[in-house]
């Protein structure tokens, strides 16, 4: 009897899976395998809320294995010592696994191969599994990977994007493997009180209720705070419960500019992939040095902890910190502007920033958070490296009628309209009412500091 392991990462998913279809095919018995990886723990990258959406799709592997005559066999620990146990207790040929972009993707990638290799068993790898398009399948000529979105969209939109797979309808697995109990939310200390539902079921009801509908008005919808009109597909898209090569390739059978503008969007999920593919240490290191002398804890301490708490006196920051609290989840605008606030208007190190995200999203995502972080701190591709939100025009543009403030700062909520963005103009009397902080930082101030740091380009726009 002929058996493969696949080994399941970030691609928790039974439809649209390269390497369960391929060990299917090459095989009569297959382990669909998980190993709850010691180094990531380690790391603390298994932050509360990813740990708990972990755990949700996990189960719905298991019962979406079992619903076809197998199972999820679950493991703890080092994960090339737990595959070659798993590998010999069955004898495997093969072992089938997506590949991965981050610098830890890639080394586990050589451990278990030279491990396996070792043992006399082969290694596939599957690209395009994590992403529509696999890293690396696009790159201008000379260098190893797109540094600008916009070329790189250019060349992705002409890309074939790979079929999408059924799922498959029977998995054999060996009889008699242990596997460890399937974790579960409940057993998880420190979840957001308002985090999403995991499990590639709910991901494909979010998946198809959004094709149905949100998406035809995405264009225009997309940034208004309040009126939360994007997919919220990003923590199915980070742990692969939802499939990006099939969301573009069924967003783009709608038709219409809301689609177009939802597709150009996942692919800035794979062009950041890509680029952190091709230079992992951008998950720490500034992808393009500007010669900052950030602030950190030492010198801003008060600062990043009233950002950090949502207590900054600038409303629409602090709601945008709540929300990411409340929800282990924020809007894309909102992300942009926090971001900014932090960088360019307070001048700290935007790795504190990103690690207080990685903290608490359930997206959390080393290619996603880091490169969309150095983008917004100027370190990254963006073009206009020095441009600074103004958080005051962010809030009157995208939350018009302050209904996004109100809902997460309700200490607020009593003020109308737009003047809640700025109740540091009310009569003092009134505002005595409210128990809100002072502004921490004046704007101006913010930007003349963030200007001398990076000279005359600096400008505060939008
Ligand atoms: P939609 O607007 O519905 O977009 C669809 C999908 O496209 C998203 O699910 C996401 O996979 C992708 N996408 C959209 N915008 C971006 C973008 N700017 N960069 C990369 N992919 C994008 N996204 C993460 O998935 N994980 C993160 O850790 C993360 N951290 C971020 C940190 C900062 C400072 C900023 C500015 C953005 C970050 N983003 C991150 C990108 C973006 O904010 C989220 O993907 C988006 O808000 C998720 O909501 P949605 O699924 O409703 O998005």
């Amino acid at each position: 009897m002929s058996v493969a392991v696949v080994l399941f990462t970030s691609d928790l998913r039974l439809h649209d899976h390269p390497p369960l279809r391929a060990a299917l095919s090459a095989c009569e018995r297959v382990v669909p395998l998980f190993v709850r990886d010691e180094r990531i723990a380690a790391a603390g990258f298994d932050a509360p809320n990813r740990r708990a959406f972990l755990a949700d799709c996990l189960r719905d592997l298991d019962a979406g294995l079992r619903a076809r005559g197998g199972r999820l066999v679950v493991r703890s620990g080092d994960v090339t010592a737990r595959l070659r146990q798993v590998a010999q207790e069955t004898d495997a040929a093969e072992v089938h696994l997506a590949a991965g972009v981050s610098g830890y993707a890639q080394a586990r990638e050589r451990r278990l191969r030279a491990a396996l290799e070792r043992d006399g068993r082969a290694l596939r790898v599957h690209d395009a599994v994590v992403t529509a398009l696999a890293p690396g399948a696009v790159v201008p000529a000379g260098s190893d990977h797109f540094a600008v979105f916009t070329p790189y969209l250019r060349r992705w939109s002409h890309e074939r994007i790979r079929d999408p797979l059924g799922a498959p309808r029977v998995v054999r697995v060996p009889d008699g493997l242990p596997s460890e109990e399937i974790p579960s939310r409940d057993q998880v200390d420190g979840v957001s009180e308002g985090l999403a539902l995991g499990g590639e079921k709910e991901g494909r009801r979010l998946l198809g209720a959004w094709l149905r509908g949100g998406i035809s008005r995405y264009e225009d919808l997309h940034d208004d705070l309040a009126g939360d009109a994007t997919s919220r597909l990003s923590p199915h898209l980070h742990f692969g419960t939802v499939s990006a090569a099939e969301l573009v390739h069924r967003a783009r059978s709608a038709s219409g500019p809301g689609p177009e503008a939802f597709v150009r969007q996942v692919c800035w999920r794979d062009f950041h992939h890509q680029v952190l593919a091709a230079r992992p240490a951008a998950a720490a290191d500034d992808y393009r040095a500007r010669g900052d002398h950030w602030r950190a804890e030492d010198e801003a301490g008060d600062e990043i902890e009233a950002w950090r708490s949502g207590r900054t006196g600038y409303p629409v920051v602090d709601a945008a910190m709540r929300q990411l609290r409340h929800e282990g989840w924020m809007h894309n605008r909102a992300r942009l502007l926090a971001a900014s606030f932090l960088t360019k208007t307070l001048y700290v190190d935007w790795r504190i920033g990103a690690r207080h995200f990685l903290d608490l999203l359930v997206d959390g995502d080393i290619a996603n958070n880091q490169l969309n972080w150095q983008w917004v701190a100027g370190t990254g591709t963006d073009t206009r490296p020095n441009r600074v939100l103004n958080p005051v025009r962010q809030a009157l543009r995208h939350d018009p009628d302050g209904a996004y403030v109100r809902r997460w700062v309700p200490e607020l909520a009593g003020l109308e309209g737009p003047a809640v963005h700025q109740p540091w103009k009310l009569p003092a009397a009134e505002r005595a009412r409210y128990d809100y902080p002072e502004p921490v930082v004046d704007l101006a101030e913010g930007l003349a500091r963030f200007t001398q740091a990076r000279g005359a380009g600096a400008r505060s726009a939008d």
